[in-house]
Protein backbone atom coordinates (compact mmCIF):
# COMPACT_ATOMS: atom_id res chain seq x y z
CA UNK A 1 0.00 0.00 0.00
CA UNK A 2 1.32 3.36 -0.73
CA UNK A 3 1.55 6.27 1.52
CA UNK A 4 -1.41 9.60 0.66
CA UNK A 5 -0.10 12.65 0.65
CA UNK A 6 -0.74 12.74 4.42
CA UNK A 7 2.64 11.08 4.66
CA UNK A 8 4.62 12.47 1.94
CA UNK A 9 3.87 16.02 1.25
CA UNK A 10 5.09 18.21 4.28
CA UNK A 11 3.19 19.38 6.99
CA UNK A 12 3.81 22.86 5.89
CA UNK A 13 2.67 22.55 2.54
CA UNK A 14 -0.47 20.87 3.77
CA UNK A 15 -1.14 23.79 5.98
CA UNK A 16 -1.18 26.00 3.27
CA UNK A 17 -3.82 27.48 1.23
CA UNK A 18 -3.50 27.88 -2.37
CA UNK A 19 -3.40 31.60 -3.57
CA UNK A 20 -6.14 32.88 -4.13
CA UNK A 21 -7.35 34.77 -6.94
CA UNK A 22 -10.76 36.05 -6.39
CA UNK A 23 -13.66 35.58 -9.23
CA UNK A 24 -14.03 39.02 -10.98
CA UNK A 25 -16.11 38.16 -13.82
CA UNK A 26 -18.32 41.07 -15.10
CA UNK A 27 -16.44 42.87 -12.05
CA UNK A 28 -14.61 46.66 -12.18
CA UNK A 29 -11.43 44.81 -11.80
CA UNK A 30 -9.07 46.48 -9.41
CA UNK A 31 -7.82 44.19 -7.27
CA UNK A 32 -4.59 43.31 -8.82
CA UNK A 33 -2.24 45.79 -9.72
CA UNK A 34 -3.38 45.46 -13.35
CA UNK A 35 -2.78 48.54 -16.10
CA UNK A 36 -6.38 49.19 -17.46
CA UNK A 37 -5.80 49.53 -20.68
CA UNK A 38 -5.80 47.48 -23.76
CA UNK A 39 -2.97 48.25 -26.14
CA UNK A 40 -3.45 50.55 -29.25
CA UNK A 41 -4.53 49.05 -32.39
CA UNK A 42 -1.94 49.30 -34.89
CA UNK A 43 -0.14 47.81 -32.40
CA UNK A 44 -2.09 44.81 -31.58
CA UNK A 45 -1.85 44.09 -35.53
CA UNK A 46 1.77 43.79 -34.94
CA UNK A 47 1.66 41.95 -32.55
CA UNK A 48 -0.72 39.46 -34.01
CA UNK A 49 1.71 39.26 -36.82
CA UNK A 50 5.04 38.26 -34.95
CA UNK A 51 2.60 35.82 -33.33
CA UNK A 52 1.67 34.33 -36.46
CA UNK A 53 4.83 34.00 -37.47
CA UNK A 54 6.00 32.15 -33.97
CA UNK A 55 8.49 29.22 -34.45
CA UNK A 56 6.19 27.83 -31.74
CA UNK A 57 7.47 24.41 -32.67
CA UNK A 58 10.79 24.75 -31.48
CA UNK A 59 11.45 25.72 -27.64
CA UNK A 60 12.44 29.35 -26.54
CA UNK A 61 16.07 30.55 -27.16
CA UNK A 62 17.08 30.91 -23.41
CA UNK A 63 19.65 33.98 -24.24
CA UNK A 64 16.98 35.87 -26.24
CA UNK A 65 18.87 38.08 -27.95
CA UNK A 66 16.35 40.06 -29.51
CA UNK A 67 14.66 41.03 -26.14
CA UNK A 68 17.56 41.26 -24.49
CA UNK A 69 19.03 44.13 -27.03
CA UNK A 70 15.69 45.74 -26.58
CA UNK A 71 15.34 45.87 -22.58
CA UNK A 72 18.81 46.68 -22.56
CA UNK A 73 18.67 50.13 -24.95
CA UNK A 74 15.03 51.03 -23.62
CA UNK A 75 15.50 50.11 -20.06
CA UNK A 76 19.09 51.35 -19.89
CA UNK A 77 21.09 48.44 -18.77
CA UNK A 78 24.74 48.80 -19.39
CA UNK A 79 27.06 46.13 -21.01
CA UNK A 80 28.93 45.65 -17.66
CA UNK A 81 25.91 44.25 -15.82
CA UNK A 82 23.62 40.41 -16.55
CA UNK A 83 19.97 40.21 -16.78
CA UNK A 84 17.87 37.19 -16.03
CA UNK A 85 14.74 36.66 -17.51
CA UNK A 86 11.85 34.86 -15.26
CA UNK A 87 8.36 33.67 -15.79
CA UNK A 88 7.08 36.77 -14.36
CA UNK A 89 9.52 38.36 -11.35
CA UNK A 90 7.64 35.84 -8.92
CA UNK A 91 10.19 33.09 -10.76
CA UNK A 92 13.02 35.40 -10.24
CA UNK A 93 12.05 35.54 -6.47
CA UNK A 94 12.14 31.86 -6.71
CA UNK A 95 15.03 30.98 -8.28
CA UNK A 96 17.72 33.75 -6.12
CA UNK A 97 15.76 32.18 -2.72
CA UNK A 98 16.53 28.54 -4.10
CA UNK A 99 20.41 29.84 -4.89
CA UNK A 100 21.21 30.41 -1.46
CA UNK A 101 18.98 27.99 0.30
CA UNK A 102 21.40 26.24 2.47
CA UNK A 103 21.05 25.32 5.93
CA UNK A 104 20.86 28.55 8.43
CA UNK A 105 20.60 30.72 5.31
CA UNK A 106 18.00 33.22 6.48
CA UNK A 107 15.44 36.06 4.33
CA UNK A 108 15.09 38.79 5.24
CA UNK A 109 12.21 41.70 3.75
CA UNK A 110 9.63 44.60 5.39
CA UNK A 111 7.03 43.94 7.29
CA UNK A 112 4.29 44.16 5.56
CA UNK A 113 6.00 43.53 2.22
CA UNK A 114 5.28 41.20 -0.78
CA UNK A 115 3.85 38.11 -0.17
CA UNK A 116 5.81 36.00 -2.24
CA UNK A 117 9.18 36.90 -0.80
CA UNK A 118 7.90 35.20 2.64
CA UNK A 119 6.75 32.20 0.70
CA UNK A 120 8.87 31.20 -1.27
CA UNK A 121 11.41 31.39 1.65
CA UNK A 122 9.20 28.77 3.57
CA UNK A 123 8.95 26.72 0.00
CA UNK A 124 12.70 26.99 0.30
CA UNK A 125 13.01 25.70 4.06
CA UNK A 126 14.31 29.10 5.60
CA UNK A 127 13.71 31.17 8.20
CA UNK A 128 12.00 34.59 7.15
CA UNK A 129 12.34 37.38 9.32
CA UNK A 130 9.83 40.54 8.94
CA UNK A 131 11.03 44.09 9.87
CA UNK A 132 8.12 45.81 10.91
CA UNK A 133 7.90 49.24 9.03
CA UNK A 134 6.69 52.29 10.80
CA UNK A 135 2.89 52.69 11.18
CA UNK A 136 2.75 54.85 8.62
CA UNK A 137 4.75 52.52 6.38
CA UNK A 138 7.98 54.51 6.49
CA UNK A 139 11.34 52.29 6.57
CA UNK A 140 12.70 52.20 10.16
CA UNK A 141 15.96 52.31 8.76
CA UNK A 142 17.46 51.60 12.61
CA UNK A 143 15.23 48.60 13.14
CA UNK A 144 15.82 46.79 10.18
CA UNK A 145 20.07 47.66 10.40
CA UNK A 146 19.91 46.02 14.19
CA UNK A 147 17.92 43.11 12.50
CA UNK A 148 20.76 42.89 9.93
CA UNK A 149 23.07 42.96 12.49
CA UNK A 150 21.60 40.16 14.37
CA UNK A 151 20.09 37.69 11.43
CA UNK A 152 23.01 38.28 8.96
CA UNK A 153 20.50 37.77 6.17
CA UNK A 154 21.61 35.48 3.13
CA UNK A 155 19.32 37.80 0.97
CA UNK A 156 17.58 41.35 1.74
CA UNK A 157 14.49 42.19 -0.42
CA UNK A 158 12.80 45.20 -0.41
CA UNK A 159 9.71 46.34 -2.70
CA UNK A 160 10.68 49.92 -3.95
CA UNK A 161 7.66 51.20 -4.05
CA UNK A 162 6.32 48.93 -1.23
CA UNK A 163 3.44 46.66 -2.16
CA UNK A 164 0.56 46.47 -0.09
CA UNK A 165 1.70 50.21 1.02
CA UNK A 166 2.95 52.20 -2.37
CA UNK A 167 5.31 53.65 0.51
CA UNK A 168 8.61 54.26 -1.67
CA UNK A 169 11.28 54.63 1.02
CA UNK A 170 13.57 56.63 1.65
CA UNK A 171 16.64 56.04 -0.50
CA UNK A 172 19.49 56.54 2.30
CA UNK A 173 17.64 54.40 4.14
CA UNK A 174 18.08 51.99 1.59
CA UNK A 175 21.76 52.78 0.65
CA UNK A 176 22.50 52.00 4.36
CA UNK A 177 21.01 48.74 4.60
CA UNK A 178 22.51 47.54 1.24
CA UNK A 179 25.90 48.88 2.65
CA UNK A 180 25.66 46.95 6.13
CA UNK A 181 24.11 43.58 4.56
CA UNK A 182 26.28 40.68 4.59
CA UNK A 183 24.64 39.22 1.67
CA UNK A 184 22.55 39.92 -1.44
CA UNK A 185 19.55 42.98 -1.73
CA UNK A 186 17.41 42.69 -4.30
CA UNK A 187 15.14 45.93 -4.92
CA UNK A 188 11.94 44.61 -6.37
CA UNK A 189 11.05 47.37 -8.65
CA UNK A 190 7.89 46.08 -9.86
CA UNK A 191 6.43 49.31 -9.53
CA UNK A 192 8.75 51.63 -11.25
CA UNK A 193 6.70 52.60 -13.88
CA UNK A 194 5.25 54.63 -11.69
CA UNK A 195 7.51 55.76 -9.04
CA UNK A 196 10.28 57.00 -11.56
CA UNK A 197 13.08 56.56 -8.85
CA UNK A 198 15.38 53.22 -9.34
CA UNK A 199 18.67 52.07 -7.82
CA UNK A 200 19.72 50.72 -11.33
CA UNK A 201 22.22 53.47 -11.39
CA UNK A 202 24.13 52.49 -8.15
CA UNK A 203 24.44 48.64 -8.78
CA UNK A 204 28.39 50.31 -9.94
CA UNK A 205 28.60 51.87 -6.46
CA UNK A 206 27.33 48.24 -4.17
CA UNK A 207 28.78 44.81 -5.34
CA UNK A 208 25.46 43.10 -3.41
CA UNK A 209 22.78 44.64 -5.25
CA UNK A 210 20.64 43.28 -7.70
CA UNK A 211 17.47 45.39 -8.75
CA UNK A 212 14.50 43.30 -10.36
CA UNK A 213 11.82 44.28 -12.75
CA UNK A 214 8.08 43.29 -13.95
CA UNK A 215 6.55 44.18 -17.29
CA UNK A 216 3.24 43.31 -15.12
CA UNK A 217 2.36 46.30 -13.52
CA UNK A 218 3.41 48.07 -16.42
CA UNK A 219 0.53 46.66 -18.80
CA UNK A 220 1.41 42.91 -19.98
CA UNK A 221 0.70 40.73 -16.68
CA UNK A 222 -0.52 38.31 -19.06
CA UNK A 223 2.90 37.43 -20.52
CA UNK A 224 4.51 36.58 -17.34
CA UNK A 225 8.09 38.66 -17.99
CA UNK A 226 10.22 39.66 -15.04
CA UNK A 227 13.58 40.22 -15.02
CA UNK A 228 16.72 41.00 -12.40
CA UNK A 229 19.67 43.20 -13.58
CA UNK A 230 23.33 43.25 -11.50
CA UNK A 231 26.99 41.94 -11.97
CA UNK A 232 27.45 39.00 -14.09
CA UNK A 233 28.69 37.03 -10.99
CA UNK A 234 25.80 36.92 -9.18
CA UNK A 235 23.02 36.72 -12.89
CA UNK A 236 25.55 33.43 -13.99
CA UNK A 237 25.02 31.93 -10.79
CA UNK A 238 21.42 32.52 -11.05
CA UNK A 239 20.87 31.15 -14.59
CA UNK A 240 21.77 27.51 -13.17
CA UNK A 241 18.75 27.56 -11.58
CA UNK A 242 16.88 28.91 -14.13
CA UNK A 243 14.44 26.18 -15.89
CA UNK A 244 15.70 26.40 -19.52
CA UNK A 245 12.55 27.15 -21.02
CA UNK A 246 11.49 29.25 -18.34
CA UNK A 247 10.22 32.39 -20.64
CA UNK A 248 8.37 31.12 -23.46
CA UNK A 249 8.76 31.90 -27.28
CA UNK A 250 5.60 34.16 -27.84
CA UNK A 251 6.42 36.00 -24.25
CA UNK A 252 9.43 36.81 -25.85
CA UNK A 253 8.13 37.46 -29.25
CA UNK A 254 5.63 40.05 -28.02
CA UNK A 255 7.26 41.67 -25.10
CA UNK A 256 10.49 42.74 -27.78
CA UNK A 257 7.30 44.14 -29.90
CA UNK A 258 5.50 45.97 -27.11
CA UNK A 259 9.39 47.75 -25.70
CA UNK A 260 9.81 48.34 -28.81
CA UNK A 261 6.81 51.05 -28.38
CA UNK A 262 7.67 51.99 -24.77
CA UNK A 263 5.93 55.10 -25.05
CA UNK A 264 2.58 53.68 -25.28
CA UNK A 265 3.16 52.17 -21.99
CA UNK A 266 4.99 54.88 -20.40
CA UNK A 267 2.20 57.14 -21.38
CA UNK A 268 -0.42 55.00 -19.84
CA UNK A 269 1.63 54.60 -16.66
CA UNK A 270 1.75 58.81 -17.19
CA UNK A 271 -2.22 58.61 -17.12
CA UNK A 272 -2.55 56.34 -14.25
CA UNK A 273 -0.41 58.37 -12.18
CA UNK A 274 -2.67 61.57 -12.58
CA UNK A 275 -5.69 59.75 -11.72
CA UNK A 276 -3.82 58.42 -8.69
CA UNK A 277 -3.50 62.06 -7.73
CA UNK A 278 -7.06 62.40 -8.17
CA UNK A 279 -8.39 59.70 -6.72
CA UNK A 280 -6.14 59.76 -3.73
CA UNK A 281 -7.57 63.88 -2.91
CA UNK A 282 -11.03 62.38 -3.87
CA UNK A 283 -10.76 60.22 -1.00
CA UNK A 284 -9.17 62.11 1.73
CA UNK A 285 -12.43 64.33 1.68
CA UNK A 286 -13.92 61.10 2.93
CA UNK A 287 -14.87 61.09 6.30
CA UNK A 288 -13.22 58.38 9.11
CA UNK A 289 -10.88 57.45 5.99
CA UNK A 290 -7.01 57.44 6.09
CA UNK A 291 -4.98 57.54 3.23
CA UNK A 292 -1.92 56.29 2.78
CA UNK A 293 0.94 57.88 0.09
CA UNK A 294 1.60 56.07 -2.75
CA UNK A 295 3.81 56.00 -5.37
CA UNK A 296 2.48 53.16 -7.27
CA UNK A 297 -0.52 52.16 -9.43
CA UNK A 298 -2.82 51.46 -6.02
CA UNK A 299 -3.95 53.51 -2.91
CA UNK A 300 -3.86 51.82 0.30
CA UNK A 301 -6.64 53.10 2.32
CA UNK A 302 -7.84 52.16 6.28
CA UNK A 303 -11.11 52.26 6.60
CA UNK A 304 -13.80 51.83 9.98
CA UNK A 305 -14.73 48.64 8.63
CA UNK A 306 -12.89 46.68 5.69
CA UNK A 307 -15.14 43.78 5.55
CA UNK A 308 -18.07 46.14 4.95
CA UNK A 309 -16.17 48.35 2.64
CA UNK A 310 -15.17 45.56 1.02
CA UNK A 311 -19.03 43.47 0.58
CA UNK A 312 -20.39 46.98 0.02
CA UNK A 313 -18.25 47.42 -3.25
CA UNK A 314 -18.66 44.22 -4.15
CA UNK A 315 -22.32 44.43 -4.39
CA UNK A 316 -21.64 47.07 -6.27
CA UNK A 317 -19.95 45.58 -9.07
CA UNK A 318 -16.54 46.52 -8.03
CA UNK A 319 -13.14 44.22 -6.82
CA UNK A 320 -10.56 45.39 -4.58
CA UNK A 321 -8.37 44.20 -2.13
CA UNK A 322 -9.31 43.65 1.67
CA UNK A 323 -5.64 43.21 3.28
CA UNK A 324 -7.26 42.97 7.18
CA UNK A 325 -6.27 39.72 7.35
CA UNK A 326 -3.97 39.91 10.41
CA UNK A 327 -1.11 41.05 8.92
CA UNK A 328 0.73 43.76 11.40
CA UNK A 329 -0.02 47.58 10.59
CA UNK A 330 -2.91 46.52 8.04
CA UNK A 331 -5.91 46.33 10.18
CA UNK A 332 -9.09 47.77 8.33
CA UNK A 333 -6.84 48.47 5.74
CA UNK A 334 -8.29 48.09 1.85
CA UNK A 335 -6.24 48.83 -1.23
CA UNK A 336 -7.27 50.14 -4.62
CA UNK A 337 -5.69 49.16 -8.09
CA UNK A 338 -6.31 52.27 -10.08
CA UNK A 339 -8.27 51.82 -13.63
CA UNK A 340 -9.33 54.27 -15.99
CA UNK A 341 -10.91 57.26 -15.32
CA UNK A 342 -14.29 55.92 -15.61
CA UNK A 343 -13.78 52.69 -13.40
CA UNK A 344 -12.47 55.39 -11.38
CA UNK A 345 -15.20 57.38 -10.76
CA UNK A 346 -17.44 53.70 -10.49
CA UNK A 347 -14.73 52.79 -7.35
CA UNK A 348 -15.02 55.94 -5.53
CA UNK A 349 -18.73 56.56 -5.84
CA UNK A 350 -18.77 52.60 -4.45
CA UNK A 351 -16.48 53.16 -1.83
CA UNK A 352 -18.13 56.25 -0.24
CA UNK A 353 -21.66 54.65 -0.66
CA UNK A 354 -20.18 51.56 1.16
CA UNK A 355 -18.05 53.74 3.58
CA UNK A 356 -21.54 55.56 4.67
CA UNK A 357 -23.98 52.03 5.05
CA UNK A 358 -23.95 50.27 8.27
C1 LIG B 1 3.23 42.19 -8.61
C2 LIG B 1 4.53 42.13 -7.91
C3 LIG B 1 5.53 41.23 -8.30
C4 LIG B 1 5.29 40.07 -9.23
O1 LIG B 1 5.14 40.40 -10.50
P1 LIG B 1 5.13 39.32 -11.66
O2 LIG B 1 6.24 39.75 -12.54
O3 LIG B 1 3.79 39.46 -12.28
O4 LIG B 1 5.39 37.96 -11.11
C5 LIG B 1 6.75 41.30 -7.67
N1 LIG B 1 6.98 42.19 -6.70
C6 LIG B 1 6.05 43.05 -6.29
C7 LIG B 1 6.37 44.00 -5.20
C8 LIG B 1 4.79 43.04 -6.87
O5 LIG B 1 3.84 43.86 -6.42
Amino acid sequence: MSAGPEKIIRDDIRALSAYHVQPAQGMVKLDAMENPYRLPEPLRREIGEVVANAEINRYPDPTAPALMRRLREVMGIGPEYGVLLGNGSDEIIHIIVQCVARPGAVVLAPRPAFFMFSQYAQFAGLPYVGVLLNPDFTLDAGAFLRAIAERRPAVVFIDYPNNPSGTLFSDQGIARIIAAAPGLVVIDEAYNPFARKTFMMRLAEFPNLVVMRTLSKLGLAGIRLGYAVGRPEWIREFNKVRPPYNVNVLTLLVAERVLAHYDVLDAQARSINAERERLDGELRKLPGVTVFPSDANFILVRVPDARRVFEGMRRRGVLIKNLHTGVPLLDHCVRLTIGTPEENRRCLAAFAEALAEG
